[in-house]
This record gives structure tokens, sequence and C-alpha cells, in this order.
């Protein structure tokens, strides 16, 4: 639930100051140190969880709930054009801070946040094959 040497541990229960725009008992809501954006923030528990498969579910429910009105009440505050909401888990997913956080990204027109990937082609046979697959056929 505490993790000794994980730095999101100390910043959400407040040991680390951080420049924090929302708190409550579950959640501390504070600006990224090199935002993508104007306003880039990250939602982390309070408590210990190192991805999102470790979330407990009723943190993992209320998560989504909290971004839903941040990005809502940033939005209007910031006045930006979009939103992006970003979770990484595991290292080659991007993950860098093994302790679960929501990246709550404002867009704005003509930002240079670049959050995008290259599309690739999926043939109707690998799309059969993986439908299969996680249908748990
Ligand atoms: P991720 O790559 O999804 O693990 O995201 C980690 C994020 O944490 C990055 O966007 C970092 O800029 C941000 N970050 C790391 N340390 C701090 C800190 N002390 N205060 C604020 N943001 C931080
Ligand atoms: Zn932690």
């Amino acid at each position: 639930m505490y993790k000794e040497d994980c730095i999101f541990c100390k910043i959400a229960n407040g040991e680390i100051p951080s420049s924090t725009i929302y708190e409550d008992e579950d959640f501390r809501v504070f600006l990224d140190l090199n935002p993508a954006t104007r306003g880039h923030a990250l939602l982390v528990p309070k408590k210990h969880f190192a991805n999102l498969l470790e979330l407990d579910d009723g943190l993992c429910e209320k998560a989504m709930v909290l971004a839903k009105k941040l990005a809502g009440k940033m939005t209007e505050l910031l006045g930006c054009d979009g939103f992006n909401l970003m979770q990484n888990n595991g290292e080659a997913a991007g993950q860098t801070v093994f302790h679960f956080h929501l990246h709550l990204i404002p867009r704005y027109k003509d930002d240079t946040a670049g959050i995008t990937w290259r599309p690739g082609n999926a043939s109707s046979e690998e799309l059969e094959v993986l439908v299969a697959l996680l249908k748990g056929k």
C-alpha cells in the first residue's frame, strides 16, 4: 500500500511537494513536471499499485469518474480544444514511474504533443484469429 522507494507514494501522501490541483482521501492530482501540453496533470492513488492490473477495482471506478470531472473542469478553465486520457502499463508501453497514474492531457488545436501511432493493417484472417483468442474460445 506504501512503497518506500516510490516517488509517487511520497508525492501522493504529501511527503514531497507537488503542484496539486485536486486532492481527496483516495487521490492526488498534480501537474506533470515535463508536460506534454499546458495543464498536463497526473491522477495518482494515494495507495501504491504498480499499474492498472494491480489497481483496486473500487479505485479504478473512482479514478475514471474523477478524470471525467476534472477533464470537464480543465476544459472550461484552460480553454483547451480536446483532451487525452493516457495510462501506460509496463516499460514496453512507456511506463517510467511504476505507481499507477492516469495522464490528463489537455489538447490545443496546434499543440505539438503528438500523441499518436502509425496505423497498421489487419487482414480479415488476423481479425478472426484475434476475436477467437480474445473472446476466450
Ligand atoms: P509514465 O511515462 O506514464 O510512467 O509517466 C510518468 C510521468 O511522471 C512523466 O510524464 C513524468 O514527466 C512525470 N513525473 C515524474 N516525476 C515527477 C515529479 N516528481 N513530479 C511531477 N511529474 C513527474
Ligand atoms: Zn507508489
